[in-house]
């Protein structure tokens, strides 16, 4: 079966493809010849990934699945929340957005926080929503050098050390993208079993 992952990063696509059961072709929108920038116009995490894939699924009659991911912040009502790669302004820079982020919090002491990514599937006329949700706090300053976005800052619950100080490997057994891939391809492995013809 042909998957389409609405994305443009092929390092997504490698990143995936081996977890996938061995009957899905993982394919990108380059893949299918979709090069136009699909607007996030819904204002949920939800919203955005079901549009996405949707978008594709009705435009290019391929099952599709697509990703939005938000950091929320307690203290600052669920900000950045989908609004995260552009906290700062449209040049999307996580040095700026760390920085507002920062600014925005002061010296408030409350500093809850979680990431959440919702990953939505388009496959044979229904939609399927899969979440993943990692909790932890944002700390003063940043720590760290691994990772992008949020990660010097983010703590997750449990662990001394921000997601930036983490190796790759140890991030991805516990982040909210991991845990809604996995239920993602907890699915899959079901849905190809019950529909091999
Ligand atoms: P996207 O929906 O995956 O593009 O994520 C939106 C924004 O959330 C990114 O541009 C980052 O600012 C932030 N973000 C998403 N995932 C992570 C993560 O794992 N660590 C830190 N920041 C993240």
């Amino acid at each position: 079966m042909d998957l389409v992952f609405a994305t443009h990063n092929h390092n997504k696509i490698k990143e995936i493809t081996p977890l996938l059961p061995q009957s899905i072709r993982l394919l990108s929108l380059d893949d299918i010849g979709c090069t136009e920038e699909i607007e996030e116009t819904e204002n949920t995490l939800e919203g955005n990934a079901a549009l996405k894939a949707t978008y594709v699924a009705q435009n290019y009659h391929y099952a599709c699945f697509a990703d939005d991911t938000g950091l929320m912040v307690d203290a600052l009502n669920g900000d950045p929340g989908i609004f995260s790669a552009r906290y700062a302004g449209s040049q999307k820079s996580a040095e700026d957005n760390m920085n507002k982020l920062l600014r925005n919090l002061g010296d408030v002491e409350q500093r809850k926080a979680h990431f959440k990514t919702v990953i939505a599937l388009q496959i044979d006329g229904a939609l399927h929503l899969f979440e993943g949700i990692v909790t932890g706090e944002i700390l003063r300053e940043k720590k760290g050098t691994e990772g992008f976005g949020y990660d010097p800052l983010f703590k997750p619950d449990g662990y001394t050390k921000t997601f930036a100080e983490l190796p790759m490997s140890e991030k991805n057994k516990i982040s909210h993208r991991a845990r809604a891939l996995e239920k993602l391809i907890l699915f899959l492995e079901s849905y190809s079993t019950n529909n091999k013809s």
